[in-house]
Parts: C-alpha cells; sequence; structure tokens
C-alpha cells in the first residue's frame, strides 16, 4: 500500500519553522524536466516543459528533492527551509 503524502501550498507566504519548499530559478532553468520525473508528488510540468512547484516539500521527500538538486544540469534547483 502507499502512503499518502499531505500537500501544501508552495508559494505565498513565508516559510514557517520546519516547512520545506523546493525552488526553481525561472531563469536557469531549461526545462529538462528530471525534477519533475524524480518529484512527481509536487512537481509537474507546464505546457512547454517547465516545472511548477505545486505544494511544499514533505519532510519525507527530501532524499529525493536532494538527487534532484545534484542532478538539475543547470543548478535551478534550491531546497530552502523555515527557521
Ligand atoms: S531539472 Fe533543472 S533544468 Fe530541468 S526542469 Fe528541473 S529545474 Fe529545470
Amino acid at each position: 500500500m502507499m502512503a499518502t503524502v499531505q500537500l501544501q501550498p508552495a508559494h505565498g507566504r513565508p516559510l514557517a519553522r520546519g516547512e520545506i519548499r523546493l525552488e526553481v530559478d525561472r531563469i536557469a532553468c531549461d526545462g529538462f524536466g528530471m525534477c519533475a520525473e524524480l518529484l512527481p508528488e509536487i512537481v509537474e510540468l507546464d505546457d512547454w516543459g517547465y516545472p511548477i512547484v505545486h505544494s511544499l516539500l514533505p519532510k519525507k521527500l527530501l532524499p529525493m528533492a536532494r538527487r534532484a538538486v545534484d542532478v538539475c544540469p543547470v543548478l535551478a534547483l534550491r531546497i530552502r527551509q523555515g527557521h
């Protein structure tokens, strides 16, 4: 059985303590879409193949988000955590 992931909006407010967000540098992003493949739970591609991060990053997806940051070919991804 697959565990459910509680999703919350990704944008529109500062991060509260402990909240984690995957951010995309839209200028640097080339739209290869690897981040959406690695994190389909929170990233989808728009009609042009550019990522839309539609929720905060659940802690359980942090390892996969770190992997996405590492494999992004143009270093356009960053993980930001609220303090
Ligand atoms: S992996 Fe990097 S370059 Fe590719 S779509 Fe995601 S942010 Fe953009």
